[in-house]
Formats: structure tokens, sequence, C-alpha cells
């Protein structure tokens, strides 16, 4: 993918300006924080489950583009999913990430943060969100941090 680049960066400009599922529920299934103290990245993200399938995903935080539009990618991805189905995907994007394997072809949009790796520094901002996914899904009350 030779245009991975260039869709990366309109991809993180887009959701890191224009965010989306940015904002609060009411009374969620199931809530965590994180923060990424290396950037200075903080979210919280709100789950709403039933029978073991996500309805609402949807966060609230600030930080770098990054952070923000790995949450806003996520989030777009989560509903309508089961709760192992969404770990399965925190797997794909994990090993995307840390270990340079992208499976393209079921990650679909979120492929696109793949170009992180090429600024390792960043590589937090993009897991942030997901380990704060994983974190509402174990129901840990504990801010996660990166660090
Ligand atoms: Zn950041």
């Amino acid at each position: 993918m030779a245009d991975l680049r260039e869709l990366y960066q309109s991809v993180i400009i887009d959701h890191g300006k224009n965010p989306r599922n940015f904002h609060k529920l009411g009374h969620p299934s199931c809530c965590a924080e994180g923060y990424n103290p290396l950037c200075g990245d903080q979210l919280k993200l709100y789950l709403n489950l039933e029978n073991d399938v996500v309805l609402d995903a949807c966060f609230e935080g600030n930080g770098c583009a990054i952070s923000q539009a790995s949450a806003s990618l996520m989030t777009e991805q989560l509903k309508g999913k089961t709760v192992t189905e969404v770990k399965e995907l925190f797997a794909k994007v994990h090993l995307m990430l840390t270990e340079n394997v992208t499976d393209t072809e079921s990650l679909g949009k979120i492929a696109v943060l793949s170009g992180v790796r090429e600024f390792p520094a960043r590589v937090k901002c993009a897991t942030l969100a997901w380990h704060t996914l994983i974190a509402a899904l174990n129901q840990q009350h504990e801010p996660v941090s990166t660090e």
C-alpha cells in the first residue's frame, strides 16, 4: 500500500479535528480512563453493552491528534461487535502497532493507524484508546497508563 502514508495523514487530521462519537454516555455499561503521560493524552471511554454486544461506544478526552483519531476510529468500529470480536480486534491492532504485522484486510480503515510506526514515540498515543477499551471491558476502575 504505497498510499498508506498519505491516507494515514489525511485520516489522522480528519479524525483528530472532528472526532466521531465524541460525547459522554449517561449510564454506560462500563467505562474506563486512560492516560499517556509521555504525551499528555487522556481519554475516557464509555461502552453500552447488551448480551455481550456493543450497542454504543463513545469517548471524551484531549491530547494529540493521533490519540484522539485512534479513539475516534476505534469507536466507529465497535458497534455491533461482540466482546470476543472486540478483543480479537484489539489483539490485531496491538500486533499491527507493536510487531509490524498488518492484517489490512480484516482491519479495514483502522489499518491506516499502522502509519504511526514511522514515529515510534507516538505509538503509545495510538494504543492508548485500545488499552482503555480493554480496561473498560474488564471493569477496571483505576485509570490505565501507557507507562
Ligand atoms: Zn499523543
